[in-house]
């Protein structure tokens, strides 16, 4: 199952992708992780990610096109992937459809997250990610079992640097401005689902899996 999850900051596309790679034993593939891993081992790619995300903006495109290219090659892809925050302009859009194209492949179902704005502000502001497995949780809708410990690896949570009100209305703006065009170029590629984002996370799971299953 080869899967890319579209959806705001805060849509829940890391929260679903966790769930999917175990059901389908597939990798998540999460720029954003990725590119925080350099940030942190700063890395020269890290190093120049920093600044724009720090602000908020996006990475420029060769940057995290050649990630994706490189990740999409490796062993673990060979039976599907899922893409999770990428691709997010069109022209890393067009880049991903020639990567695969160049390795034989195609995507399957591109799922669309929809959620209100406020609720996006609130799920950002009260995320939590753990510092070693980058799991993400929520101090209201979901919280680890022990406070501030990560219930897969006992790892510490934290709350990412933009994760704070002023970057989160940035980003929510690049996402309208920049990704959003991505919903009518998979819709007229026929490979989208568009899928509530507002219900509880199991209920949008569920509803995932059954519109994944339906084919
Ligand atoms: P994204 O990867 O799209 O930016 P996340 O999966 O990290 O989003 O989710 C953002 C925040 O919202 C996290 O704190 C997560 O626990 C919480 N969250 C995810 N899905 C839901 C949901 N359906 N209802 C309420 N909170 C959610
Ligand atoms: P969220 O889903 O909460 O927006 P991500 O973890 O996907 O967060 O991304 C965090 C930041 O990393 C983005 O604000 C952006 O600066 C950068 N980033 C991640 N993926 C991409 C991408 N595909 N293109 C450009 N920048 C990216
Ligand atoms: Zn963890």
């Amino acid at each position: 199952m080869k899967l890319i999850l579209l959806g705001p900051p805060g849509a829940g596309k890391g929260t679903q992708a966790k769930m999917l790679t175990e059901r389908f034993s597939i990798p998540q593939i999460s720029t954003g992780d990725i590119l925080r891993a350099a940030v942190k081992d700063k890395t020269p790619m890290g190093l120049k990610a920093k600044q724009y995300m720090d602000a908020g903006g996006l990475v420029p495109d060769e940057v995290v096109v050649g990630i994706v290219r490189d990740r999409l090659q490796e062993a673990d892809c060979i039976n599907g992937f899922i893409l999770d925050g990428f691709p997010r302009t069109v022209a890393q859009a067009d880049a991903l459809q020639t990567s695969l194209e160049e390795m034989d492949k195609a995507l399957d179902r591109v799922i669309s997250l929809d959620v209100d704005a406020e609720a996006l502000v609130e799920r950002l502001t009260g995320r939590r990610t753990c510092k070693d497995c980058g799991r993400g949780y929520h101090v209201q809708f979901d919280p680890p079992r022990v406070d501030a410990l990560c219930d897969a690896c006992g790892g510490s949570l934290f709350q990412r640097d933009d994760d704070q009100e002023e970057t989160i209305r940035k980003r929510l703006q690049v996402y309208a401005d920049q990704t959003s065009p991505l919903i009518s170029y998979y819709r007229d590629a026929d490979v989208l689902i568009e899928l509530d984002g507002m219900q509880p996370i199991p209920q949008v799971q569920e509803k995932m899996l059954s519109l994944l299953q339906a084919g």
